[in-house]
């Protein structure tokens, strides 16, 4: 056995395909999560259904705002912290104090918890820490201007790492992830609402004329960086996890109509406020020091979310 992983934010998206690759890899996982009802609570329990039969997991149904963290970090070899209230566009207004205790309470919780253990620390960082930039493929060293409340409140919890580590000696990695896709993928992310909306006849709403870029990684790459990042022992602290390619939102739509046939109305809205014009990460620094390589295209990417959503909803013909 390779010893015991704390995995926050364990029945999300990337955090439910992360526990499944270190069962696999003969971990020990403790899955923290609190259920948060931004997507559907019900939806969580089944990314982490087949979890549950095993005897190398276990689930802690807490709110990391609020739990008593000791018992949970017992034994732990390492902590991959994935928990947070995501969604750049949902960040304004009132619903920032979600934003809040989520992002920056949580992470300073559990950073206060390991600051007297020797435990290592992931974080999921985001690419929305750098906010508009025309230096593109965007570099770690870049300066971090975000945008939006969500990519504030990411950027808080990097510099909360940072501020254990210099005072406390608490050792972290950040992972600055760039918009990450799959099987699971939140309802509210763009190839979830657009692979919906080509398989089951409804219309798309894209904000923005379509131009817009992103570097999109698949989930498994996103996966394979924790565990990297968990095995690292140099002095780098923070690295930008790509797909290895950026797409506009138009090249995206073209793909998922040939995979699915799907004619779905499209209507273009105005820009949201947050969202940035283009992302393209330069993965040199993860390459180098970490040895990452993302390994999932777009294309093919796509057609693994595509051949999901058909088999859990039961929609659609495959082509
Ligand atoms: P997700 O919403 O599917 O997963 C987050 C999980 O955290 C949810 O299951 C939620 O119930 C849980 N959670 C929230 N607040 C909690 C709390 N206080 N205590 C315990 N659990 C709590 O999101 P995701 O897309 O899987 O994102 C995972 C991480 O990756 C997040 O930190 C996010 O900011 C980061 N990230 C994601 C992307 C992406 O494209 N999906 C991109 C950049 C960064």
């Amino acid at each position: 056995m390779k010893g015991i992983a704390v995995v926050t934010g364990a029945a999300g998206f990337i955090g439910s395909h992360l526990c499944e690759r270190l069962v696999a890899d003969g971990w020990k996982v403790v899955g923290i999560d609190a259920f948060t009802d931004y997507y559907s609570p019900a939806r969580k329990r089944r990314h982490i259904e087949s979890l549950l039969g095993s005897p190398r997991f276990s689930l802690a149904e807490e709110d990391l705002c609020h739990c008593d963290l000791e018992p949970l970090l017992e034994g732990a070899g390492c902590v991959f912290h994935l928990a947070a209230q995501a969604g750049v566009r949902r960040s304004w207004g009132s619903e920032f104090a979600h934003y809040i205790e989520a992002n920056i309470l949580a992470t300073q919780r559990l950073l206060e918890a390991l600051k007297k253990r020797d435990i290592p620390l992931i974080y999921s960082s985001s690419s929305s820490v750098y906010g508009e930039t025309r230096a593109l493929p965007m570099r770690e060293d870049h300066p971090t201007a975000p945008v939006s409340p969500y990519g504030a409140t990411k950027l808080s919890g990097e510099h909360l790492c940072e501020l254990y580590r210099v005072n406390f000696g608490v050792r972290y990695v950040a992972l600055r992830y760039f918009t990450v896709y799959g099987p699971r993928q939140r309802p509210d992310m763009a190839f979830s609402r657009f692979i919906t909306a080509a398989l089951e006849g409804g219309s798309i709403e894209v904000y923005g004329d379509g131009t817009q870029t992103r570097d999109f990684t698949y989930v498994s790459d996103a996966v394979e960086a924790n565990l990297l990042a968990s095995a690292y022992d140099g002095k780098q602290r923070i690295f930008n996890i790509g797909g290895g390619s950026r797409s506009s939102i138009l090249d995206v739509l073209q793909i998922i109509r040939e995979q699915t046939g799907g004619e779905p109305r499209i209507s273009f809205l105005e820009r949201a406020r947050g969202d940035v014009h283009d992302t393209w990460a330069d993965t040199g620094r993860a390459a180098g020091e970490l040895g990452f390589s993302p390994t999932v295209g777009l294309a093919e990417g796509l057609r693994r979310e595509i051949d999901w959503y058909r088999e859990a909803t039961g929609t659609g013909e495959r082509r």
